[in-house]
């Protein structure tokens, strides 16, 4: 067997990580952490650490760890026909029976599903399906899309340009020059102290009409949108914030895309944020909870409206020339099929929905009144709390401090995996929908812990 030391040597040498400082991981300054197995909200690593994962990976192992209903089904899939591809009409009885389970789920006006492996990928074929989308229709000039500033939706060139984050843009060359990014929702940090959560709501209309004012409706086809922030900082809308949008895009022939790559299939305790929030979405991008992780796979839920041009596209052009070698990868669509029969079965989004409210009040009560926590903040199964040096002010951190990243490595030390946010100093939380109400109360205390042991 290999030792660690072993391991952590291969790795350096070798090993290209996501989203990782790539220089002091090369030098051994940063941990290899490998990790060995898992079961519930539990992993654990090669040292044998046994850890609460109250991220639940990257807000994707829904359904929990160590599941034999998915595990079985992927190795029966695999030893059956690990692969066949979905072109010109090929697919396989899970895939088949994947597309149904999703539009049975998805809201009603929804037509069909596109199946890709990353929520990256699902969101560039979504913009490519827009683009389609306007030419069919004989509006060619119609092809910018909105997004906002914090929201995330990826990290391809495209995707990349979309999301919202400063890190995904510097010295990338990005965003690309067909993006526009407009007010975050983000109430806790409005400029006007004295604006109500509906006059908030107002001033981000206001931004985006002025937008669409400036650059013109007519080149503007597309608004993306997360129902709840997530990466940019786990905030739910403010009161009437996605009603008031949609009447805006409404107005203007502007697209609505969903994307619900964290909120898809029960975080919020819902089947679907856009339910949740009464979204009517033209595409629906969905991912992580599609699967649980278990296997990748990702899709674009598509709208009655826009299939329709799309068939009308196919019968003017020919095929649609969009598609992936693995788009609907059985094994993907195999685990697919199992995780949403999981959900059902064992009640796991009502539970995202109880527990989730549990687990905010209880980190409200613990740490509401603290003079460093600006804001808790959650919806379902996610949860933030926001960090700042001065509770009355909302000042933040000298960046350089890093004390989001202190609190979630105290976290870590503590046997609690939660994230500090790629964007100010905000803990956040996003446990598998399994989670008991123990489970939530040891987040919580260790939560406490954490923070003062940061010195706050
Ligand atoms: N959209 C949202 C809302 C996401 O949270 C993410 C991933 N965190 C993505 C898209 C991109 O998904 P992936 O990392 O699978 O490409």
């Amino acid at each position: 067997m290999l030792t660690n030391d072993q391991l952590a040597q291969w790795d350096r040498e070798n090993f290209f990580h996501a989203s990782t400082h790539l220089a002091q991981h090369a030098r051994g300054e940063t941990p290899t952490r490998v990790i060995t197995g898992g079961k519930g909200c539990h992993i654990e690593d090669r040292d044998g650490r046994k850890l609460l994962d109250a991220f639940a990976g990257l807000y994707c192992v829904n359904a929990g760890y160590g599941r034999p209903e998915i595990a079985d089904a992927i190795a029966e899939q695999a030893r059956e026909l690990a692969y066949y591809h979905a072109y010109v009409g090929h697919g396989t009885e899970a895939s088949i029976t994947l597309a149904k389970m999703v539009l049975d789920r998805a809201p009603a006006h929804m037509s069909k599903v596109y199946f890709g492996l990353s929520g990256s990928d699902a969101n560039e074929t979504n913009i490519k399906l827009i683009w389609y989308y306007n030419n069919i229709l004989g509006r060619p000039e119609k092809k910018k899309i909105i997004s906002r500033w914090r929201g995330y939706h990826g990290s391809g060139l495209m995707t990349g340009s979309l999301t919202g984050l400063e890190l995904f843009h510097n010295k990338f060359d990005l965003p690309l020059a067909q993006v526009l990014h407009t007010e975050a929702p983000y109430y806790y940090r409005r400029d006007d102290l004295n604006q109500t959560e509906a006059q908030f709501t107002q001033h981000c209309v206001d931004a985006l009409e002025a937008m669409i004012e400036r650059e013109g409706a007519d080149t503007i086809a597309a608004f993306i949108g997360e129902p709840v922030l997530g990466t940019g900082g786990i905030v739910p809308p403010p009161e009437g914030y996605w009603e008031a949008i949609q009447e805006v895009l409404k107005k203007h022939d502007i697209l609505l895309v969903a994307d619900e790559v964290v909120t898809g299939f029960g975080r919020l305790g819902s089947m679907f944020g856009s339910e949740h929030y009464g979204m009517t979405p033209d595409l629906i991008t969905i991912a992580k909870g599609l699967t649980s992780a278990y296997a990748p796979l990702s899709g674009s839920i598509v709208s009655d409206k826009m299939w329709k041009v799309l068939e009308q596209g196919t019968d003017e052009n020919g095929p649609i020339g969009h598609g992936w070698t693995y788009s609907a990868h059985p094994i993907g669509a195999a685990a697919g099929v199992a995780n949403l029969k999981l959900l059902d079965d064992l009640n796991l989004i009502a539970n995202a929905g109880e527990t989730g409210a549990y687990l905010n009040a209880a980190m409200h009560d613990a740490l509401g009144d603290h003079p460093n926590v600006g804001q808790i903040r959650g919806e379902g199964m996610l949860c933030a709390v926001e960090l700042v040096e001065d509770r009355e002010t909302r000042r933040y951190f000298d960046p350089s401090a890093k004390v989001g990243a202190t609190v979630a490595a105290a976290l870590f030390a503590d046997g609690v995996i939660g994230r500090a946010m790629p964007q100010g100093d905000i803990l956040g939380f996003a446990p598998p929908f399994c989670l008991s109400r123990d489970e939530a109360d040891e987040i919580v205390a260790k939560t406490v812990k954490a923070i003062k042991s940061a010195g706050l």
